[in-house]
């Protein structure tokens, strides 16, 4: 249903009715119109009120008709709210909750509001590189002023209604009521109708009222100022204040007009695609194809996680926080007891910068319990496992786990790089394993892959993924291989890195270029941080599994000279003790220029853009396979790995967004100018099959 009509007294009340939040979908358009027509018609009717059912007034636009014809079909939002303010009878919006984006400027379209108290009141086109496109805009600042709409406007976050009726002269909300908001609604409307008709003047509607400001030009000109060193990246929020300035110094449908063309101009900007298409991957990405909705979910009311080192601990604060109790198992007394001073440490660490209140940090360390016995973990409905990264060690877990876990418990592994279907060949209840894989440090950062094994059952898919919204993690699904999306695409970058070493680009080159495209940390910093151990021993296993794969053998000379990374003091980069900063190694660089030397190489001058497009296309190369092996479902899911568990650029949308903007045909010409280097690896550069057809076709893969 979209919208529904009724009558209290003599007023017509509509109610936008389009779960969960009451999106402006065509039909609760239609519905709103055909409401009006209807009251309008009535002579019993004097006034009209919207509201919504449920929670939400309404969330805005209807995500699920994005870029559909319905979006944009008549009554589109702007002829709404015209049909609304221009009604002759007075039109009150009960807000009951959450009102946004289009919901907040069909509101704006009514006479009065009125509005309860906590309701989350915002415009957050700017998350989506827009802004707001029917007269939020122009009308926010008529009724909050100038600095309060701005604000509004430029961060997208929301504000919550009782904050916003304190502002000094604020027009927004005629009444705040803490009874029921449609029956408060209603009584304003029944009197502002009596008073309107015995005066006979006409309506009072936002786009009439004025705006002031004492100092427009300092206030525009601070605001610009404010608004670049923000936004960096993304040109919204600059001309978000372009189109507030126009509320001010413009007629209301000159800034009207104005609005319409910046929103329209966006719309096409490559930022405003990326972020869409991240917004809408992150949806996307908890849905999987055979496990539908409706799938029945275990429940998850206690956790173990057996490992309280790097991960066992991260893994372990994830769901404490989300007030799960946790009981985390080792095997030796001072592991344990080292695991949980770390857990402690780092929550104290979050109390002294004022960011978890102390009780909070009570309250989640009383839900933790150290064990040393498999007796305590037994009852958990959803036991993680996080040891040494060896086969042997997991599968003894594994087999303990399955002589001690209650039937129905979900066995999860943290593995990287081992096979979770081998893994679960361990126990006699493979159809119960899944892997989890966090990423480190694992209360922090939003990444989450979920690995499906051959067996794992469709509920405990649905489980762990309504699971991961809980702890707030971006969960994508991802098959079994080794590398599973992420790291199976970052094996590839890195190798490419390390051609670039040996052509002549010094690792601090490297680094720069791709951190100017975005990346939140190059290659060479990121080996750094992680441990450059931790690929020396990946190589070393490829050079026995794949003798023919090529690699820079600057990684393992670095690993010789015993510069494991910041752990150490010294990787790729020189690091002052207890400090970050990575300082430029001139033991590195003497180190690679003797390696290009004994390889004959003269070292030649890389520009920024090769250097950018050889490493983000040597991901997309790898991920088109992922996508056409099914280990990905969709190429949306591989950006979202990108974006929040490898430092991938926002505003380029992920590494297949930014290959799609370029053009596929594009990226596999350059791709055929790599593989003529005689110093890069011809086979590396071979397009995967996917990538050829898609852009033989004029196709991409978004
Ligand atoms: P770690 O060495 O810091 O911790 C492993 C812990 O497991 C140690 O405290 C050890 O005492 C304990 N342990 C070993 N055998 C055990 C057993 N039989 N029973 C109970 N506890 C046992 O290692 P980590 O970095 O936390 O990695 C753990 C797992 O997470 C590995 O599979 C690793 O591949 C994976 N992983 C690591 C990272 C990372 O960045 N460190 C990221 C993702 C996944």
């Amino acid at each position: 249903m979209g919208a529904h009509y009724e009558q209290r007294g003599q007023v017509a009340v509509i109610t936008l009715d389009n779960p969960p939040v009451n999106g402006l979908g065509y039909a609760t358009r239609l519905g709103v119109a055909d409401g009006v027509a209807r009251a309008l018609a009535d002579g019993s009717v004097v006034a009209i009120v919207v509201t919504g059912a449920g929670k939400s007034f309404s969330g805005g636009a209807d995500i699920r008709e994005f870029g559909s014809v319905k979006a944009v079909a008549e009554p589109n939002l702007l002829s709404l709210i015209k049909l609304l303010e221009d009604a002759p009878k007075p039109v009150v919006a009960a807000i009951n909750g959450t009102c946004m984006g289009g919901g907040l400027e069909l509101a704006l379209g009514c006479h009065w509001r009125v509005v309860v108290p906590g309701a989350l009141i915002a415009l957050p086109e700017v998350k989506l590189g827009l802004i707001p496109g029917a007269g939020g805009t122009q009308r926010l600042p008529r009724v909050l002023g100038v600095e309060n709409a701005l604000n509004i406007i430029v961060s997208g976050e929301p504000v919550k209604s009782e904050l916003l009726m304190m502002a000094p002269g604020q027009t927004l909300f005629a009444e705040m009521t803490q009874g029921d908001v449609v029956d408060a609604a209603c009584a304003l409307a029944q009197t502002k109708a009596a008073e309107y008709a015995a005066s006979g003047k006409p309506l009072p509607r936002v786009r009439d009222l004025k705006v002031e400001h004492a100092n427009p030009d300092a206030y525009f000109q601070f605001a610009r100022n404010m608004v670049k060193g923000m936004a960096k990246n993304f040109p919204a929020p600059a001309r978000c204040v372009d189109a507030v300035e126009a509320a001010l110094k413009r007629r209301f449908d000159d800034g009207m007009a104005l609005e319409r063309e910046i929103f329209t101009a966006l719309m096409f900007t490559p930022e405003s695609k990326a972020l869409r298409h991240a917004f809408l991957g992150e949806r996307a990405a908890s849905k999987i194809a055979d496990v539908p909705d409706d799938t029945p979910q275990r429940v998850i009311a206690k956790v173990a996680v057996i490992g309280a080192g790097t991960m066992g601990g991260g893994i372990a604060m994830n769901f404490l926080n989300a007030g799960l109790p946790v009981t985390i198992l080792e095997t030796q007394v001072d592991a344990l007891e080292r695991g949980v001073a770390t857990i402690r440490r780092n929550y104290e660490a979050q109390v002294k910068k004022g960011k978890l209140k102390a009780d909070k940090y009570e309250a989640r360390m009383a839900l933790l319990k150290p064990t040393l016995d498999y007796a305590d973990v037994a009852d958990a409905d959803l036991v993680i496992e996080a040891v040494f990264e060896e086969m042997g060690v997991k599968q003894a877990v594994f087999e303990k786990l399955d002589a001690t876990m209650k039937p129905g418990a979900i066995l999860a592994s943290n593995t990287s790089t081992l096979d979770v279907d081998r893994i679960a060949a361990f126990t006699k209840r493979p159809q119960d394993v899944v892997g989890l894989h966090f990423f480190s440090p694992a209360n922090v950062m939003k990444l989450l892959e979920v690995v499906r094994g051959q067996e794992t059952a469709k509920d405990v898919l649905a489980t762990v993924m309504r699971m991961a919204k809980t702890i707030r993690k971006t969960a994508v699904v991802s098959g079994v291989c080794d590398g599973f999306i992420g790291n199976r695409m970052i094996e590839q970058y890195g190798r490419q890195g390390g051609f670039l070493l040996e052509e002549g680009c010094t690792p601090a080159q490297v680094d720069k270029a791709i951190e100017k495209f975005g990346f939140a940390m190059g290659p060479f910093r990121m080996g750094d941080l992680a441990g450059n151990d931790i690929g020396w021993a990946i190589r070393k296993r490829r050079y026995v599994e794949k003798p023919g794969m090529r690699y820079s053998k600057t990684a393992d000379l670095l690993c010789e000279m015993g510069r494991f990374g910041q752990k150490v003091g010294k990787g790729w980069y020189d690091y002052a003790p207890g400090k970050r900063d990575a300082i430029p190694s001139d033991d590195v660089v003497r180190m690679i220029e003797g390696h290009r030397q004994a390889l004959g190489i003269a070292p030649r001058k890389i520009g920024d853009d090769e250097i950018v497009h050889r490493l983000v296309f040597s991901l997309v190369n790898e991920a088109a396979k992922i996508l056409e092996e099914g280990i990905a479902s969709k190429a949306s899911d591989i950006d979202m790995v990108y974006l929040t568990g490898y430092g991938f650029p926002l505003h380029r949308g992920g590494p297949m967004c930014y290959a799609d903007q370029l053009g596929l045909f594009n990226v596999v010409q350059a791709m055929k100018k790599f593989a003529a280097n005689p110093l890069d690896d011809a086979s590396f550069w071979q397009p995967a099959p996917l990538l050829a057809r898609l852009a033989a076709e004029g196709n991409s893969f978004t």
